[in-house]
């Protein structure tokens, strides 16, 4: 017999059994009967966890008065081993295995051969179900997976509290209360704590038995279809497009996808009477048992994008498709997920949201970047966190330090607590700067503003007190919504932005739409041409093919300013032309609003990004045409290091205060004495202290950042003495010591600036 056809002979008569109204203990007590009939086994027994052991709740073969009376420590004996490990064991000769303990009472002396499957409800083993005989034999692979079959249905029945009374509850997916420390990359920093909370949040099932085997065979073949469209769609997503690990996990999810012997797998599920949910959580199931045993990091990961596949699959089947912003948040709470993209993080309430943890991630990544200008912290790069992980778990997370503690004891709580204390104090001392204006030490004003792209970013420009809005990204209003903003809309959101910043300068950018910024709409104009979207048809190059999207913009952005000044800057500005082309545009809509006596902008003024190293070669050609340049860290360097800023594994490959960078850098603000354009920097370099302390050396003093870095900033400002910082970077950058960061860190420390 086929272990399909085993296990369905098993659940129809569990069903009828199911059916019955007859007391929890009896019904406990037919199902080993059922099982042991089934598998010809001359024992069955059921352990389950309660009080933290494994109680024998119901038995065929042993001694009945046994029932309630044998109790085993979890990792203690065969079956304590099966729960501890959750794993399955099948011996010919239960005596021989080093694990193997004894228990009179029961009367097992006779039987020689063992196997026993865990019952496993979320992800913990919560009972152990087994066989036994007397004659010495391995259990054939049908047997086993009968038995699988067979105990994954009974945890459903167990959790629903269908098979054990009131009396005799157990414990059923007892988290994990042990404190688990992991280490990860601080892409923001920060301190967090809160509950864990799924991006993905885990699909319930309620219903494990199929009524009908043909209508969920039919449910299954929908939703393979449904995902793989969705898996050949993804491929067309700029973020696939990028080369690197996405693309790997892409061509693993396809494989996986179309794989014959896993739709095969979930097939033979159904066969044995599972509903279509139970089935792909069945073949998941042997999957984790699987990986359990394999020692091959590169195996595993696999593994783990079809864990990723398989919950899709779920999620396709049951319904059951929001994020757990769809669902809300309803406390203070830390998000677990293996990526996101900018849009997805905005969908969730910025008052509940207090941290991230990703598997991946990357410093530059634009998701980082938001959850920057939120002020969430974000730690990246921990290895499948989420499998050490259960939702509702209580998690602290120091990206300062660069570590996320799950469920913490009471000391660890303690000292984070401390240090979140701490951490607040400081917050406390940089905003007592919000007034004070940033003079270095020899009287040098350096221009502190930051970077904004949500209406409710600018409550920033009040507290930091910073000296305006060195970037202002429109592209984020794309982002979170699902059809493109019309011109009115963006012309509200600039407004308001303007009326915000009461007289501060605010500069605008155009949209930088693309790379990792895709925005669904417009797909297919990114997508289908680029495969390499962070070099492709992107910001700019985009706009001015599209013309109508940065006409309107102009519109926009000269309605919203009018009666007062406009700054408005082009991202990606690869060759004089195109800044032509973009300024054009925008002065063709202030003619149309001219000839109709509409109110223009009192005085408008037009910058650049320099992004792309292209750009720095013909300074010469660009500089009469502008009023400022800003130059993106982000893309430059990801630029001239040839290294994706959202590849995660090069997210710690190349050091900002590298000397290729810190030349360019120098190069670029040489060139730009004794003009009257102004630059600045407004990529993510500049928010940081020791980067920014480079940057100062090499004469840059205009810095548009992250509105948490304004504080520390500053502060770090009124430090420093430039002309002495100037004369040691200078030396740095003709004979780089070994290690730059290093060197300007010792000397940080010596002139008394703190470095964190
Ligand atoms: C940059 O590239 O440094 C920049 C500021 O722009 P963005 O991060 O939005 O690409
Ligand atoms: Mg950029």
């Amino acid at each position: 017999m086929s272990a399909a056809a085993s296990a369905r002979q098993i659940l129809t008569q569990l069903h009828e059994v199911m059916a019955g109204r007859h007391h929890a203990q009896h019904k406990l007590d037919r199902v080993v009967d059922i099982i042991a009939d089934s598998l010809t086994s001359e024992v069955c027994s059921i352990y389950l966890l309660r009080d933290g052991e494994l109680e024998l709740y119901a038995t065929h073969g042993l001694n009945p008065d046994a029932v309630h009376v044998t109790r085993m420590g979890v990792g203690e004996g065969l079956t304590g081993t099966i729960a501890k490990n959750i794993e399955t064991l099948n011996l010919a000769e239960a005596k021989a295995h080093p694990d193997f303990l004894y228990r009179p009472e029961t009367g097992e002396d006779k039987f020689h051969s063992f196997a026993g499957v865990p019952i496993v409800y979320r992800e913990r083993a919560v009972g152990v179900l087994c066989v036994q005989h007397v004659e010495p034999r391995r259990y054939e692979d049908v047997e086993i997976e009968a038995l699988q079959t067979t105990a994954m249905v009974l945890s459903e029945l167990i959790a629903h509290k269908e098979l054990v009374d009131d009396e005799n509850t157990i414990d059923l997916g007892e988290a994990p209360t042990e404190c688990d420390v992991l280490e990860g990359l601080t892409l923001v920093k920060g301190l967090a704590a809160g509950q864990a909370v799924f991006h993905q949040p885990r699909v319930e099932i309620d219903q494990v038995m199929a009524e009908d085997v043909e209508a969920e065979r039919q449910r299954v073949y929908r939703a393979f279809d449904k995902m793989r469209d969705q898996i050949d769609a993804m491929g067309r997503e700029p973020e696939f497009g990028k080369g690197g690990e996405h693309v790997e996990v892409l061509e693993t999810y396809k494989m996986f996808a179309y794989d014959e012997g896993w739709s095969r797998r979930i097939n033979e599920a159904i066969d044995s009477g599972l509903t279509a949910e139970a089935a792909i959580e069945r073949v998941q199931q042997r999957t984790r048992m699987r990986m359990r045993e394999i020692d091959d990091p590169l195996l595993a990961d696999r593994m783990h994008d079809l864990e990723d596949l398989s919950n899709r699959l779920l999620r396709i089947v049951s319904g059951q498709l929001g994020t757990a912003a769809t669902q809300g948040l309803r406390r203070d709470s830390i998000l677990f997920a293996r990526n996101l993209g900018p849009a997805e993080l905005l969908e969730y309430d910025r008052r509940r949201l207090k941290g991230v943890v990703l598997e991946e991630g990357s410093l530059t990544a634009h998701v980082v970047i938001v959850a920057r200008a939120m002020g969430v912290p974000v730690l990246g790069r921990v290895p499948r966190v989420r499998s050490h992980v259960s939702e509702g778990d209580e998690v602290l997370v120091d990206a300062d330090l660069g570590t996320v503690t799950l469920r913490p004891s009471q000391q660890l709580r303690e000292a984070f607590d401390a240090r979140f204390a701490r951490s607040k104090e400081r917050a406390a001392a940089y905003a007592e700067l919000r007034d004070v204006e940033p003079f270095t030490r020899d009287g040098t004003r350096i221009i502190v503003m930051m970077n904004a792209g949500l209406r409710d970013d600018i409550s920033a420009l009040q507290l930091t007190g910073a000296d305006g809005i060195g970037l202002f990204r429109t592209e984020f209003q794309f982002l979170v919504s699902s059809t493109l903003p019309a011109r009115e809309r963006q012309m509200r959101l600039y407004r308001d932005v303007l009326d915000s910043a009461d007289g501060k300068p605010v500069i605008f950018r155009t949209v930088d739409i693309g790379g990792d910024k895709a925005v669904p709409y417009l797909a297919n104009d990114i997508a289908e041409k680029d495969e390499n979207p962070a070099m492709g048809w992107r910001a700019l190059r985009l706009s001015l093919e599209r013309e109508g999207l940065l006409k309107a913009q102009a519109r926009a952005l000269l309605e919203a300013a009018a009666g007062r000044q406009l700054s408005v800057m082009f991202p990606m500005v690869s060759e004089p032309w195109e800044f032509d082309a973009a300024k054009t545009i925008f002065e063709e809509q202030a003619d149309f609003m001219r000839d109709r006596r509409r109110v223009l902008p009192e005085t408008i003024e037009y910058g650049c990004m320099l992004e792309v190293p292209s750009l720095a070669e013909v300074l010469d050609v660009l500089l009469p045409k502008l009023s400022f340049i800003s130059v993106g860290t982000n893309d430059l360097t990801q630029f001239l290091f040839a290294a994706d800023r959202a590849n995660p594994k090069l997210a710690e490959r190349y050091d900002w205060l590298s000397p290729a960078i810190l030349r360019f850098m120098a190069r670029l603000a040489k060139q730009m004495v004794g003009s009257s354009v102004r630059i600045g920097v407004c990529g993510e370099m500049g928010g940081r202290r020791l980067e920014a302390l480079a940057l100062m050396g090499l004469g840059y003093t205009r810095f548009s950042i992250t509105p948490a870095a304004v504080g520390p900033i500053k502060e770090l400002v009124r430090k420093v003495s430039l002309p002495e910082l100037t004369q040691q970077m200078q030396h740095w950058l003709l004979r780089p010591p070994p290690d730059m960061r290093a060197a300007i860190a010792a000397w940080a420390q010596n002139n008394g600036i703190e470095i964190d």
